[in-house]
Protein backbone atom coordinates (compact mmCIF):
# COMPACT_ATOMS: atom_id res chain seq x y z
CA UNK A 1 0.00 0.00 0.00
CA UNK A 2 0.92 3.60 -0.53
CA UNK A 3 1.02 4.80 3.34
CA UNK A 4 1.02 8.78 4.28
CA UNK A 5 3.05 9.16 7.05
CA UNK A 6 1.54 12.29 9.09
CA UNK A 7 3.69 13.49 11.80
CA UNK A 8 5.35 16.69 13.05
CA UNK A 9 8.40 14.97 14.43
CA UNK A 10 10.91 14.14 12.09
CA UNK A 11 12.13 11.15 13.86
CA UNK A 12 9.10 9.17 14.24
CA UNK A 13 8.29 9.63 10.83
CA UNK A 14 11.09 8.11 10.04
CA UNK A 15 10.60 4.93 12.36
CA UNK A 16 7.30 4.49 10.86
CA UNK A 17 8.89 5.00 7.52
CA UNK A 18 11.62 2.13 8.22
CA UNK A 19 8.79 -0.31 9.70
CA UNK A 20 6.20 0.12 6.72
CA UNK A 21 8.77 0.10 3.67
CA UNK A 22 10.24 -3.39 5.78
CA UNK A 23 6.97 -4.45 5.70
CA UNK A 24 7.09 -3.77 1.92
CA UNK A 25 4.85 -0.80 1.66
CA UNK A 26 5.68 2.78 0.06
CA UNK A 27 5.88 5.47 2.47
CA UNK A 28 5.21 9.16 1.76
CA UNK A 29 6.01 11.78 4.43
CA UNK A 30 3.96 15.09 5.45
CA UNK A 31 5.11 17.07 8.60
CA UNK A 32 1.81 18.80 9.29
CA UNK A 33 -1.23 18.79 8.75
CA UNK A 34 -2.04 21.24 5.88
CA UNK A 35 0.55 19.83 4.01
CA UNK A 36 -1.62 15.96 4.17
CA UNK A 37 -4.47 17.52 3.11
CA UNK A 38 -2.36 19.45 0.35
CA UNK A 39 -0.99 15.95 -0.80
CA UNK A 40 -4.41 14.04 -0.65
CA UNK A 41 -6.19 16.09 -2.86
CA UNK A 42 -3.72 15.99 -5.18
CA UNK A 43 -2.46 12.57 -5.04
CA UNK A 44 -3.84 8.85 -4.49
CA UNK A 45 -2.98 7.20 -1.97
CA UNK A 46 -3.98 3.78 0.23
CA UNK A 47 -3.56 4.23 3.72
CA UNK A 48 -2.86 7.36 6.52
CA UNK A 49 -0.95 7.19 9.43
CA UNK A 50 -1.67 10.16 11.39
CA UNK A 51 -0.73 12.12 14.49
CA UNK A 52 -3.08 13.57 16.67
CA UNK A 53 -0.85 16.40 18.34
CA UNK A 54 0.84 18.45 15.75
CA UNK A 55 1.18 22.42 16.09
CA UNK A 56 -1.32 24.48 13.61
CA UNK A 57 -3.81 21.61 12.86
CA UNK A 58 -4.10 18.73 15.18
CA UNK A 59 -4.42 15.27 13.67
CA UNK A 60 -8.44 15.14 13.92
CA UNK A 61 -9.54 18.46 11.97
CA UNK A 62 -6.37 17.24 9.28
CA UNK A 63 -8.75 14.03 9.31
CA UNK A 64 -12.09 16.20 9.46
CA UNK A 65 -10.68 18.00 5.98
CA UNK A 66 -9.47 15.00 4.07
CA UNK A 67 -13.00 13.06 4.61
CA UNK A 68 -14.45 16.67 3.61
CA UNK A 69 -12.59 16.52 0.19
CA UNK A 70 -14.80 16.23 -2.72
CA UNK A 71 -14.34 13.24 -5.25
CA UNK A 72 -11.70 11.63 -2.73
CA UNK A 73 -12.92 8.22 -1.89
CA UNK A 74 -12.36 6.26 1.53
CA UNK A 75 -9.05 4.70 2.75
CA UNK A 76 -7.92 3.91 6.43
CA UNK A 77 -6.63 6.41 8.45
CA UNK A 78 -5.18 4.64 11.84
CA UNK A 79 -4.35 7.87 14.33
CA UNK A 80 -1.16 7.69 16.90
CA UNK A 81 -1.22 9.67 19.76
CA UNK A 82 0.20 10.00 23.31
CA UNK A 83 -3.22 10.55 24.99
CA UNK A 84 -5.00 7.27 25.78
CA UNK A 85 -7.75 8.84 27.21
CA UNK A 86 -11.62 8.47 26.27
CA UNK A 87 -12.27 11.53 25.42
CA UNK A 88 -9.36 11.38 22.51
CA UNK A 89 -10.78 8.06 21.31
CA UNK A 90 -14.15 9.32 20.57
CA UNK A 91 -13.01 12.44 19.21
CA UNK A 92 -10.54 10.07 16.72
CA UNK A 93 -13.15 7.89 15.34
CA UNK A 94 -15.79 10.66 14.71
CA UNK A 95 -13.52 13.10 12.74
CA UNK A 96 -13.30 10.15 10.21
CA UNK A 97 -10.17 8.05 11.60
CA UNK A 98 -10.61 4.56 11.77
CA UNK A 99 -8.10 2.79 14.48
CA UNK A 100 -6.28 4.06 17.37
CA UNK A 101 -3.01 3.65 18.95
CA UNK A 102 -0.59 5.10 20.93
CA UNK A 103 2.93 5.85 21.33
CA UNK A 104 5.03 4.74 21.97
CA UNK A 105 4.55 3.36 18.81
CA UNK A 106 4.30 -0.80 19.20
CA UNK A 107 5.56 -2.19 15.88
CA UNK A 108 3.25 -5.70 15.92
CA UNK A 109 0.28 -3.77 16.80
CA UNK A 110 0.94 -1.19 14.02
CA UNK A 111 1.67 -3.84 11.49
CA UNK A 112 -1.51 -5.81 12.25
CA UNK A 113 -3.80 -2.97 12.46
CA UNK A 114 -2.42 -1.75 8.72
CA UNK A 115 -3.05 -5.58 7.70
CA UNK A 116 -6.51 -5.23 9.10
CA UNK A 117 -7.02 -2.38 7.68
CA UNK A 118 -5.69 -3.33 3.99
CA UNK A 119 -8.12 -6.10 4.08
CA UNK A 120 -11.40 -3.95 4.32
CA UNK A 121 -9.25 -1.51 1.86
CA UNK A 122 -9.21 -4.28 -0.78
CA UNK A 123 -12.16 -5.79 0.14
CA UNK A 124 -14.36 -2.40 -1.15
CA UNK A 125 -12.05 -2.19 -3.81
CA UNK A 126 -12.81 -5.05 -5.10
CA UNK A 127 -16.40 -4.15 -4.51
CA UNK A 128 -16.21 -1.06 -6.79
CA UNK A 129 -14.91 -3.04 -9.46
CA UNK A 130 -17.86 -4.83 -9.30
CA UNK A 131 -19.75 -2.59 -9.43
CA UNK A 132 -17.82 -1.25 -12.21
CA UNK A 133 -18.28 -4.26 -14.27
CA UNK A 134 -22.32 -4.93 -12.87
CA UNK A 135 -22.74 -1.19 -14.50
CA UNK A 136 -20.82 -2.11 -17.58
CA UNK A 137 -23.23 -5.48 -18.06
CA UNK A 138 -26.37 -3.57 -17.29
CA UNK A 139 -25.43 -1.25 -20.08
CA UNK A 140 -24.50 -3.70 -22.25
CA UNK A 141 -27.73 -6.04 -21.62
CA UNK A 142 -29.92 -3.01 -22.39
CA UNK A 143 -28.28 -2.16 -25.69
CA UNK A 144 -29.03 -5.83 -26.39
CA UNK A 145 -32.50 -5.53 -25.14
CA UNK A 146 -33.33 -2.73 -27.55
CA UNK A 147 -31.34 -3.86 -30.66
CA UNK A 148 -31.59 -6.51 -33.47
CA UNK A 149 -28.94 -9.01 -33.08
CA UNK A 150 -28.76 -9.35 -37.27
CA UNK A 151 -28.75 -5.54 -38.20
CA UNK A 152 -27.72 -3.32 -35.02
CA UNK A 153 -30.47 -1.36 -35.49
CA UNK A 154 -32.72 -0.64 -32.91
CA UNK A 155 -35.48 -3.71 -32.54
CA UNK A 156 -38.98 -3.89 -32.74
CA UNK A 157 -39.16 -2.91 -28.17
CA UNK A 158 -37.04 0.58 -29.50
CA UNK A 159 -39.00 1.37 -31.81
CA UNK A 160 -42.85 0.83 -30.03
CA UNK A 161 -40.97 2.97 -27.33
CA UNK A 162 -39.49 5.50 -29.28
CA UNK A 163 -42.81 5.71 -31.46
CA UNK A 164 -44.60 6.37 -28.14
CA UNK A 165 -42.69 9.13 -27.49
CA UNK A 166 -42.45 10.95 -30.38
CA UNK A 167 -45.59 10.41 -30.71
CA UNK A 168 -46.98 12.43 -27.92
CA UNK A 169 -44.10 14.89 -28.59
CA UNK A 170 -45.51 15.68 -31.61
CA UNK A 171 -49.09 16.07 -30.78
CA UNK A 172 -48.23 18.31 -27.53
CA UNK A 173 -45.88 20.55 -29.71
CA UNK A 174 -48.34 20.54 -33.24
CA UNK A 175 -45.16 19.15 -34.92
CA UNK A 176 -45.21 16.79 -37.78
CA UNK A 177 -44.11 13.28 -37.07
CA UNK A 178 -43.41 11.11 -40.13
CA UNK A 179 -42.88 7.07 -40.20
CA UNK A 180 -41.94 4.97 -43.29
CA UNK A 181 -42.44 1.13 -43.35
CA UNK A 182 -39.72 -0.65 -45.39
CA UNK A 183 -40.32 -4.01 -47.27
CA UNK A 184 -37.62 -6.41 -49.48
CA UNK A 185 -39.45 -7.03 -52.36
CA UNK A 186 -39.43 -11.18 -52.94
CA UNK A 187 -37.76 -11.89 -50.36
CA UNK A 188 -38.84 -15.06 -49.61
CA UNK A 189 -37.74 -15.88 -53.24
CA UNK A 190 -34.27 -14.67 -52.43
CA UNK A 191 -33.84 -16.69 -49.57
CA UNK A 192 -35.31 -19.89 -51.61
CA UNK A 193 -33.00 -19.06 -54.32
CA UNK A 194 -29.71 -17.86 -52.23
CA UNK A 195 -29.97 -19.28 -48.87
CA UNK A 196 -30.69 -18.06 -45.32
CA UNK A 197 -27.43 -17.33 -45.02
CA UNK A 198 -26.77 -14.95 -47.94
CA UNK A 199 -30.53 -13.96 -46.75
CA UNK A 200 -29.28 -12.55 -43.58
CA UNK A 201 -26.61 -11.03 -44.98
CA UNK A 202 -28.98 -8.97 -47.52
CA UNK A 203 -30.63 -7.41 -44.63
CA UNK A 204 -27.70 -6.69 -43.03
CA UNK A 205 -26.61 -4.50 -46.11
CA UNK A 206 -30.04 -3.09 -46.47
CA UNK A 207 -29.98 -2.01 -42.79
CA UNK A 208 -27.12 -0.32 -43.20
CA UNK A 209 -28.34 1.66 -46.51
CA UNK A 210 -31.49 2.80 -44.97
CA UNK A 211 -29.08 3.52 -41.49
CA UNK A 212 -26.80 6.07 -44.22
CA UNK A 213 -29.62 7.63 -45.88
CA UNK A 214 -30.89 9.18 -42.76
CA UNK A 215 -29.12 12.78 -41.80
CA UNK A 216 -30.56 13.82 -38.81
CA UNK A 217 -29.71 12.89 -35.14
CA UNK A 218 -32.89 12.24 -33.77
CA UNK A 219 -34.34 9.67 -36.78
CA UNK A 220 -34.47 6.55 -35.94
CA UNK A 221 -33.89 3.38 -38.48
CA UNK A 222 -35.62 0.25 -37.31
CA UNK A 223 -35.83 -3.59 -37.60
CA UNK A 224 -39.57 -3.80 -37.02
CA UNK A 225 -38.89 -7.71 -38.07
CA UNK A 226 -38.03 -10.08 -40.46
CA UNK A 227 -37.31 -8.42 -43.83
CA UNK A 228 -39.30 -5.06 -42.56
CA UNK A 229 -37.71 -1.90 -41.43
CA UNK A 230 -39.08 0.97 -40.36
CA UNK A 231 -37.95 4.94 -39.96
CA UNK A 232 -39.42 7.40 -37.56
CA UNK A 233 -38.52 11.09 -38.75
CA UNK A 234 -39.69 13.74 -35.69
CA UNK A 235 -40.47 17.24 -36.72
CA UNK A 236 -40.58 15.86 -40.49
CA UNK A 237 -43.31 16.49 -42.72
CA UNK A 238 -44.55 15.78 -45.68
CA UNK A 239 -42.32 16.91 -48.46
CA UNK A 240 -39.07 15.64 -46.11
CA UNK A 241 -40.42 12.24 -45.67
CA UNK A 242 -41.08 11.65 -49.59
CA UNK A 243 -37.39 12.87 -49.90
CA UNK A 244 -35.98 10.42 -47.36
CA UNK A 245 -38.48 7.47 -48.75
CA UNK A 246 -37.11 8.10 -52.27
CA UNK A 247 -33.51 7.97 -50.70
CA UNK A 248 -33.79 5.42 -48.83
CA UNK A 249 -35.39 3.55 -52.25
CA UNK A 250 -32.28 4.46 -54.03
CA UNK A 251 -29.91 3.45 -51.84
CA UNK A 252 -31.03 0.00 -51.67
CA UNK A 253 -31.60 -0.23 -54.81
CA UNK A 254 -28.05 1.06 -55.43
CA UNK A 255 -26.43 -1.65 -53.57
CA UNK A 256 -26.80 -3.69 -56.31
CA UNK A 257 -27.32 -6.97 -54.42
CA UNK A 258 -28.09 -9.14 -57.24
CA UNK A 259 -31.81 -10.95 -57.09
CA UNK A 260 -32.22 -13.22 -60.27
CA UNK A 261 -35.51 -14.38 -58.72
CA UNK A 262 -37.35 -10.83 -58.07
CA UNK A 263 -40.01 -9.85 -60.63
CA UNK A 264 -39.58 -6.18 -60.44
CA UNK A 265 -35.76 -6.41 -61.23
CA UNK A 266 -32.32 -7.76 -61.49
CA UNK A 267 -31.37 -6.51 -57.76
CA UNK A 268 -32.80 -5.99 -53.96
CA UNK A 269 -35.74 -3.81 -54.12
CA UNK A 270 -37.70 -2.13 -51.21
CA UNK A 271 -41.20 -1.01 -51.39
CA UNK A 272 -42.02 1.70 -48.77
CA UNK A 273 -45.06 3.35 -47.28
CA UNK A 274 -45.22 6.46 -45.48
CA UNK A 275 -47.18 8.48 -43.23
CA UNK A 276 -47.36 11.95 -41.33
CA UNK A 277 -48.84 12.36 -38.61
CA UNK A 278 -50.36 16.68 -38.62
CA UNK A 279 -52.97 15.69 -35.34
CA UNK A 280 -55.13 13.45 -37.57
CA UNK A 281 -54.73 10.41 -36.11
CA UNK A 282 -55.51 9.18 -32.39
CA UNK A 283 -53.04 6.89 -31.69
CA UNK A 284 -49.51 6.04 -32.63
CA UNK A 285 -51.10 2.17 -34.37
CA UNK A 286 -53.29 4.70 -36.41
CA UNK A 287 -50.29 6.16 -37.73
CA UNK A 288 -48.43 2.59 -38.69
CA UNK A 289 -51.30 1.49 -39.48
CA UNK A 290 -51.91 3.94 -42.10
CA UNK A 291 -47.93 3.93 -43.15
CA UNK A 292 -48.97 -0.42 -43.46
CA UNK A 293 -51.76 0.63 -46.07
CA UNK A 294 -49.48 2.83 -48.05
CA UNK A 295 -46.89 -0.25 -48.13
CA UNK A 296 -49.19 -2.50 -49.25
CA UNK A 297 -50.41 -0.53 -51.92
CA UNK A 298 -47.12 0.30 -52.82
CA UNK A 299 -46.79 -3.62 -53.57
CA UNK A 300 -49.82 -3.94 -55.31
CA UNK A 301 -48.74 -0.89 -57.45
CA UNK A 302 -45.44 -2.40 -58.83
CA UNK A 303 -43.15 -2.92 -56.13
CA UNK A 304 -39.14 -0.65 -56.07
CA UNK A 305 -41.26 2.29 -55.09
CA UNK A 306 -42.79 4.54 -52.24
CA UNK A 307 -46.22 5.43 -51.38
CA UNK A 308 -47.49 8.12 -48.86
CA UNK A 309 -50.85 7.85 -47.06
P1 LIG B 1 -43.14 -9.26 -50.89
O1 LIG B 1 -42.44 -8.68 -52.08
O2 LIG B 1 -44.60 -9.30 -51.09
O3 LIG B 1 -42.77 -8.56 -49.66
O4 LIG B 1 -42.66 -10.75 -50.79
P2 LIG B 1 -41.75 -11.40 -49.69
O5 LIG B 1 -41.33 -12.72 -50.18
O6 LIG B 1 -40.68 -10.47 -49.34
O7 LIG B 1 -42.73 -11.45 -48.45
P3 LIG B 1 -43.01 -12.51 -47.36
O8 LIG B 1 -43.47 -11.73 -46.18
O9 LIG B 1 -43.88 -13.59 -47.88
O10 LIG B 1 -41.60 -13.11 -47.02
C1 LIG B 1 -40.73 -12.60 -46.13
C2 LIG B 1 -39.59 -13.57 -46.01
O11 LIG B 1 -38.53 -13.02 -45.30
C3 LIG B 1 -39.96 -14.82 -45.27
C4 LIG B 1 -38.69 -15.26 -44.65
O12 LIG B 1 -38.15 -16.34 -45.38
C5 LIG B 1 -37.77 -14.08 -44.82
N1 LIG B 1 -37.15 -13.68 -43.56
C6 LIG B 1 -37.75 -13.12 -42.48
N2 LIG B 1 -36.83 -12.89 -41.51
C7 LIG B 1 -35.63 -13.31 -41.99
C8 LIG B 1 -34.31 -13.35 -41.45
O13 LIG B 1 -34.03 -12.93 -40.35
N3 LIG B 1 -33.32 -13.85 -42.25
C9 LIG B 1 -33.59 -14.31 -43.49
N4 LIG B 1 -32.61 -14.80 -44.19
N5 LIG B 1 -34.83 -14.30 -44.00
C10 LIG B 1 -35.83 -13.81 -43.27
MG1 LIG C 1 3.12 15.22 17.27
MG1 LIG D 1 -42.86 -8.65 -45.32
MG1 LIG E 1 -41.16 -8.65 -48.45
Amino acid sequence: MKILIVDDSKTIRAIIEQCVVEWGHCAIQCESGTQAVEYVRSNTIDLIIMDVEMPGMDGFETTRRIRALPQIDWFPIIFLSAKLDNESYIRAIDSGGDAYLVKPINPVHLRMMITSMERIYTMRVQLQQMQRELQLANQELERLSLHDGLTGLANRRFFDQMLEKEYRRAKRDHIPLSLILCDVDYFKRYNDSYGHAAGDHCLCRVAQAIQTALQRPGDLACRYGGEEFTVILPQTGLSGVQVLAEKIRAAVWALNLPHRVSEVAHCVTLSLGAATYTGQYATPDALVKAADDALYRAKAQGRNRYLIA
